[in-house]
């Protein structure tokens, strides 16, 4: 992988990732609640429209901390680019990794994955990816298929929300695109950041579910290492 492409990436997640924390905060709301107004912290409101949410820095000026944000979308960015290597996708692997890191930030905070931002996800690379691959759409459909279903079940057991189905399908269809070892491993993977997160925060004391949608996004981005030419 040629150092400049991982720069540019890792540079192109740093700096669409630096309006994420606006966007996270004031969308981080529990389900059917509005969006934020004001900051919760010095009860300023946001101005309307526009200027409201596309913010570069701290979701207020009265808040630090988008260091996080600028470090993870950069790495983020910067992995996609050594993973996937200067293949035709990688832009709009790049795109997608936008709006999934907007989901693991709003996941994070409030256990919800919206569908609108599922949504885009889907289409800012699933539609490319048709595109580009069109012999594996077959492929890509039965993955979203299968794990839509196992994970529909499971939701159906307990323990998973529908809108970790909604979006491990969207994954597995992304997935799907780049071969089944991504598939299997991408799935596979988010089990594995998640089962030690669980036993972690069990001997630690803290109870109340957890946020799967970070690990579902991390082990789709494990799974496309593996992407067959
Ligand atoms: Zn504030």
């Amino acid at each position: 992988m040629a150092p400049p492409l991982v720069i540019i990436a890792a540079a192109f997640g740093a700096a669409t990732a630096a309006f994420l924390p606006r966007l996270a905060y004031r969308l981080a709301v529990g389900f059917a609640d509005p969006t934020r107004l004001s900051c919760a912290n010095c009860a300023r409101p946001f101005p309307q429209g526009f200027p409201g949410w596309v913010r570069a820095g701290a979701a207020c000026s009265c808040s630090g901390g988008y260091a996080s944000a600028l470090l993870g979308g950069g790495t983020v960015a910067a992995v996609l680019a050594i993973a996937v290597g200067p293949v035709p996708e990688l832009p709009f692997y790049l795109l997608a990794a936008v709006p999934g890191l907007l989901l693991a930030m709003i996941d994070r905070r409030c256990l919800r994955l919206p569908d609108p931002l599922v949504g885009t996800l889907a289409v800012v690379v699933a539609v490319p990816l048709a595109i580009l691959r069109p012999e594996r759409i077959g492929l890509a459909l039965v993955a979203a298929v299968a794990v839509l279903t196992t994970y529909t079940l499971l939701a159906f057991l307990g323990g998973l929300g529908l809108g970790d189905v909604k979006l491990a399908a969207v994954l597995a269809l992304i997935l799907g695109f780049a071969g089944w070892p991504a598939v299997v491993v991408g799935v596979l993977a988010a089990h594995l950041i998640n089962g030690p997160i669980a036993v972690f925060r069990l001997l630690t004391g803290r109870r109340g579910p957890i946020a799967f949608g970070p690990a579902l996004l991390a082990g789709a981005l494990a799974g496309l290492a593996l992407q067959q030419p």
